[in-house]
């Protein structure tokens, strides 16, 4: 038995690549696809939008068929469609993979009220290179003092809509768990004009973006003569669309609750 994948977001950059991986994993098939009412790709066949054979899976614009045609659902779209999907997700009981960025924290609050009824994997970055990075960064932030400044600094591509980047926000979150702080309290999100000097503690974010770089993250920690940074650089975004699908295997017919990629791939916290 094949565990049926519903792509939402199915004409994305992630949404194309998403049913490419899905099709080709052994265990998984492509069960349904959605898009927003009104995308010209409503209709269409997801194998063929993806750059595959017809699948007979024709991208459908409506959520209750996606959901009551799939297994587990993944969904790489917008804050306001994975909100909707998670309360979808919790009213059926059916698994939802959500790597979707840029969701506010009540947005996150409602995905975490929704986990009580399904599981749910959230995740801002799904490859298994940056959740390492996470677990160092939190390791090295701990190892190091306050004499050592934090930054954060990514680059994406010049599509991208958020910023910073949700996986240069949990950068951010792993440094000060690490260090013993809360991030709100220290974080310094862009800085413009006559700023005066950097906070001491403080933990820096900085987004560069343009071209049509896939993703680059980057944890500085700079002191007086030494500077140690680590790095995450994506080449090809196929490894976040094989990380998902590997989390939408994971979470088919597992408990109910809030997942991270840290637990699909055994890090640990
Ligand atoms: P994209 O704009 O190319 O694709 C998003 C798609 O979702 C669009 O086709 C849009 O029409 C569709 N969509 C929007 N609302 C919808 C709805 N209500 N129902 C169905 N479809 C809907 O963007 P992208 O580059 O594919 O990225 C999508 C999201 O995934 C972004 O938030 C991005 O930051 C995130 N992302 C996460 C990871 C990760 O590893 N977690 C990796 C890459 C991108």
């Amino acid at each position: 038995m094949t565990v049926g994948i519903g792509i939402c977001g199915a004409a994305g950059r992630m949404g194309r690549m998403l049913t490419r991986t899905a099709h080709a994993r052994a265990g998984a098939r492509v069960a349904a696809a959605s898009e927003r009412p009104g995308n010209p790709a409503v209709g269409r066949d997801a194998g063929e939008l993806a750059g595959l054979e017809p699948l007979g899976v024709a991208v459908g614009d409506d959520r209750e068929a996606l959901f009551a045609s799939s297994d587990v659902a993944v969904d790489f779209t917008a804050p306001d469609s994975t909100v909707a999907n998670a309360r979808r997700a919790a009213a059926t009981g059916t698994g939802l993979v959500v790597g979707t960025t840029g969701l506010s924290a009540g947005d996150r609050a409602a995905l975490a009220e929704c986990a009580a009824s399904a599981p749910i994997v959230f995740a801002a970055n799904m490859s298994l290179g940056v959740n390492l990075l996470l677990g160092v960064t939190r390791r090295v932030a701990a190892a190091l003092d306050e004499d050592f400044d934090i930054e954060i600094v990514e680059m994406h591509h010049r599509h991208k809509v958020d910023a910073p980047s949700g996986t240069a926000l949990a950068l951010a979150e792993a440094a000060a768990a690490g260090r013993g702080v809360d991030l709100a309290a220290v974080a310094d999100r862009g800085r413009d004009g006559a700023t005066g000097p950097r906070r001491r503690g403080a933990i820096g974010m900085a987004a560069l973006r343009g071209g049509d770089v896939v993703g680059e993250h980057a944890a500085i920690f700079a002191a007086d003569g030494e500077r140690v940074e680590i790095g995450h650089r994506v080449t090809d975004r196929g490894v976040f669309a094989r990380g998902a699908i590997t989390a939408a295997l994971w979470a088919h017919g597992r408990a109910p609750g809030l997942y991270g990629m840290e637990d699909v791939l055994g890090l640990g916290a």
